[in-house]
Formats: C-alpha cells, structure tokens, sequence
C-alpha cells in the first residue's frame, strides 16, 4: 500500500518540523517544497538576476538541479549538488521568494521534481499546493493554520536560534507580505484543498500537531 500525505499551510504554520516529524513516526520521506523555492530565490541572487524579470529567471531553470536529502533526520537541500540549506533561510530570500514562486515557469520545473520524489516513494510532502496541484490525489491532505502573531513568534525564536540577525517586525512583516502575495497570485495560490483535515496550530505544541496528522492518518487508513 503507498501512502502520500499532503500538509499545505501559510508560511510560519509549521509544516517543515511537522511534516519531518510525522514522516519519522511513519517511515515516509518528508519532502519541504518550500526549500526548493527557496533555493531558485538564492541563485537568482547569485547569479545577480533581477527577479521581477520573468524571462531572465524562466531561464535559469534550465540549467538548475535541485533535490533533498535526508542527513541526521534534518532535510537538507541541494542546489546543483551543493548544499545550500543555510543560504536558502536567509531574511533576503524570503523577501524575494514569492516573486520567483509566482512564475510559470519556475513552477513546472519545481512541480514535477516533486511530482516525481511522490512517485517513487511515499512521502509527507509540504508547501502551499500540494493538496491543490501537486498531489491532489493525496490519501490524506491536512491544512496547517495560525494566527499571525503566532506564526511570527514561531519564526523569529527559529532564527535567533540559528544564528539570523532579524528585528520581530521585519519576520511579521515578512509573513503578512508572502502569505498575501501567495494566496493572490494568478498560478497555484494558497488555498484550503477539498478535502482536506484543518488543523489550527496557535494553540498547540508540535508534539500535539503530529500526534493529531498521526491520528488522522490511522483514521483515513481504516476506512
Ligand atoms: O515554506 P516556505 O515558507 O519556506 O516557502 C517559501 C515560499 O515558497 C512561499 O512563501 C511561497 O512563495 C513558495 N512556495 C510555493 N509553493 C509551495 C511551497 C512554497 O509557492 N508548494
């Protein structure tokens, strides 16, 4: 039997430790779609491409590989064979990356990598279209919610823990701008799949969020 599970979610929902988490109890493979996207952002800036040209970032995509793999239970991304998982979190990709995630183009390319990973194995993928266009025949799909505040909490303790030099205001203000520009946009937004199991996060701690996916899981197994 496969089992492919979709978790989609605003950006701070989550669904990275989440979905690694739920992917280690399970034995599946976690996929983070947003690092990919993270990833095209970063060779954009270091190739010193202007972002909001389209055509110039379209044809990058030609000449990039991305994958992940899975070291020590963390996923790590690789660009071309090397590891840039560090240099995809930066505060300056974030600021870019729903840009270059709104391009066809970039899009294709990313889809079908992930497409092909969820044929090969079974896997608990996350992003903001898995259960909408990725994977729509996911066995099961969550949503991941939380209120803003929350979400921005959550990701300036995860930055100031790494290390990242970035004012709270800066990462809420961040949050708000993705989250708006990625629900907008024309190709893929972020929408609430048919289907899916809504899981509001503000109030939970991870262990309770993987202990609800994992119940849910049993659930859809069963019947
Ligand atoms: O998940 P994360 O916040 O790292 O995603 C970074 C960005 O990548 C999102 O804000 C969004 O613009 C884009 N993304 C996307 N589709 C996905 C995953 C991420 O467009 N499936």
């Amino acid at each position: 039997m496969t089992l492919k599970i979709a978790i989609d979610g605003p950006a701070g929902s989550g669904k990275t430790t989440t979905a690694r988490l739920v992917a280690k109890r399970l034995g599946l493979l976690p996929v983070d779609t947003g690092a990919m996207y993270r990833a095209v952002a970063y060779e954009c800036l270091r190739r010193n491409i202007d972002v909001k040209d389209e055509d110039a970032v379209a044809k990058i995509m030609d000449d990039i590989e991305i994958n992940q793999k899975l070291i020590n239970d963390e996923i790590h991304t690789f660009l071309n064979g090397e590891d840039v998982s560090r240099e995809i979190r930066t505060p300056r990709v974030s600021e870019i990356v729903s840009i270059v995630s709104s391009y066809r183009k970039v899009r294709e390319k990313l889809v079908e990598i992930q497409r092909k990973i969820a044929e090969e194995q079974d896997v608990v993928i996350e992003g903001r279209d898995i259960g909408t266009v990725v994977l729509k025949d996911a066995d099961v799909k969550i949503f991941m919610k939380a209120d803003l505040e929350e979400r921005a909490k959550r990701r300036f303790k995860e930055l100031k823990e790494q290390g990242v030099n970035v004012s709270f205001e800066e990462v809420l203000n961040d949050l708000k701008k993705r989250d708006e520009m990625d629900s907008n946009r024309e190709l893929a937004p972020l929408r609430i799949p048919e289907g899916a199991i809504i899981i509001d996060t503000t109030n939970k701690t991870v262990e309770e969020q993987v202990e609800e996916i994992i119940k849910e899981v049993k659930n859809k197994i069963h019947t």
